[in-house]
């Protein structure tokens, strides 16, 4: 089949077969050619709820017959205002002031300007932002420039801005990571900019709430601008609403996108305190905030998330994430006794491990190889590299979730 789209992350010169899915509930995708597939990847992160959650579709539909779109600057609409309101009610209170735009790589980018702005209008500017190891924050050129460098972004290397990186902090080498950024910290950056607990497209890598907390605790120290980039962490994923919470701390800045609408249509919020707010507001207008996108807070979008924020007040959402991540763990626990499993962990509802194998070409293949043989057996799973997760919707059956651990089990005996 022919076809004109140019799809991401996807090699158009290999001839994969790319699924064309109709419609989809709870956490399984029907292709338009019958078959079923699990979503073991919440769509790439965003799905929590399940697909198609009925009160968040419902929303949208009652949305639509409203208002559809209007324009964000110097204007506003209900759901806006209550989705900002309900934000604000259910994350920690110095998070008082919610910006809102399209995707995770905006919501970033919008982070960045925050923090520049904020030294900027202080009379003070600072420009150098500081990074994890492996940290991925966005395709945009201020979200690659905040990530970290490889093949995905090599032709574009150039253009991006300079940072400054500190080590992954990996087991019993926390402190090095620690002593980096507070040598860091001393030279005055803008902002330290993280994802807190997992480095997702990093490879699923974790580390400890105390090394959060400590980085928390430096960046307050030497008055660097906190940002905490939750784009995949939050909305439960790691077991609490905020991977922040299981740490104890407030960002100066939060990023939240992918679960913010439950996964179903796209929506972003940067969440800044005071400080930073009251740093742009002034009589002068050569210090307001300078970003917007054209669908900012678009209405449909707005009621989705409203739909979401109704959902965790009023279901066991908490319960449900804790119930699967015991379900996940024993799957887990079950596979790891397959001699090529290395460093299974858990966080939450994302379960992880790395397929190690002496031949490093079938190394490099093993992703996509999984994938396909996944694909065959009807379960969505996109591994990184030689790392394996699985991260399912909240809601996936006991029976779909063994069929995927079966799968990953198959190819592993292979
Ligand atoms: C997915 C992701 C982003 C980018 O979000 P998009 O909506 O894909 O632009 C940014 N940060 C983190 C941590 C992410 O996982």
């Amino acid at each position: 089949m022919n076809s004109p789209v140019w799809h991401p992350f996807t090699q158009h010169g290999l001839g994969e077969e790319i699924p064309e899915i109709a419609r989809a509930e709870g956490a399984v995708l029907h292709a338009r050619s019958g078959e079923r597939y699990v979503d073991a990847i919440s769509s790439w992160w965003v799905t929590t709820h399940g697909h198609c959650h009925p009160r968040i579709m419902a929303a949208i539909q009652a949305q639509a017959a409203q208002l559809d779109q209007i324009i964000f600057a110097g204007w506003t609409h209900a759901p806006a205002e209550d989705l900002a309101r309900g934000l604000t009610a259910i994350l920690p209170a110095p998070l008082a002031h919610v910006f809102f735009s399209d995707s995770g790589s905006t919501s970033v980018e919008v982070a960045l300007k925050m923090a520049l702005g904020f030294w900027d209008n202080h009379g003070a500017p600072r420009h150098r932002v500081v990074v994890m190891e492996h940290g991925y924050h966005g395709d945009t050129v201020g979200g690659m420039s905040v990530g970290a460098r490889g093949v995905f972004n090599r032709p574009y290397q150039p253009l991006l801005f300079d940072v400054a990186t500190i080590p992954f902090p990996d087991a019993g080498r926390e402190q090095a990571t620690l002593n980096a950024l507070e040598a860091q910290c001393r030279e005055g950056p803008a902002a330290f900019l993280v994802e807190p607990l997992i480095l997702g497209a990093g490879g699923m890598k974790t580390y400890t709430p105390a090394v959060l907390e400590e980085m928390r605790a430096i960046c307050a120290r030497y008055e660097v601008l906190f940002i905490a980039d939750e784009v995949m962490t939050g909305w439960g994923r790691t077991g609490t609403l905020l991977a922040c919470e299981q740490a104890g701390i407030v960002p100066d800045i939060l990023c939240l996108s992918k679960g913010l609408t439950g996964g179903s249509v796209p929506l972003a919020v940067t969440l800044a305190t005071a400080p930073i707010f009251e740093a742009h507001r002034s009589s002068d207008r050569a210090r307001m905030f300078f970003h917007s996108s054209s669908y900012t807070a678009n209405p449909l979008a707005c009621a989705a998330a409203n739909a979401n924020l109704a959902i965790w007040r009023e279901e066991p959402v908490l319960d449900r994430i804790a119930a699967l991540g015991v379900r996940q763990q024993r799957r887990l626990d079950a596979l790891s006794a397959h001699a090529s499993v290395r460093n299974a962990r858990r966080l939450g509802t994302i379960a992880a491990f790395e397929v190690a194998d002496p031949n490093s070409d079938y190394l490099a293949a093993m992703g996509p190889a999984l994938g396909a043989l996944a694909r065959s057996r009807g379960v969505l799973l996109r591994p990184l590299g030689n790392t394996v997760y699985v991260m399912p919707p909240y809601c996936i059956e006991d029976a779909d979730l063994d069929l995927i651990y079966a799968v990953i089990g198959e190819f592993l005996q292979r």
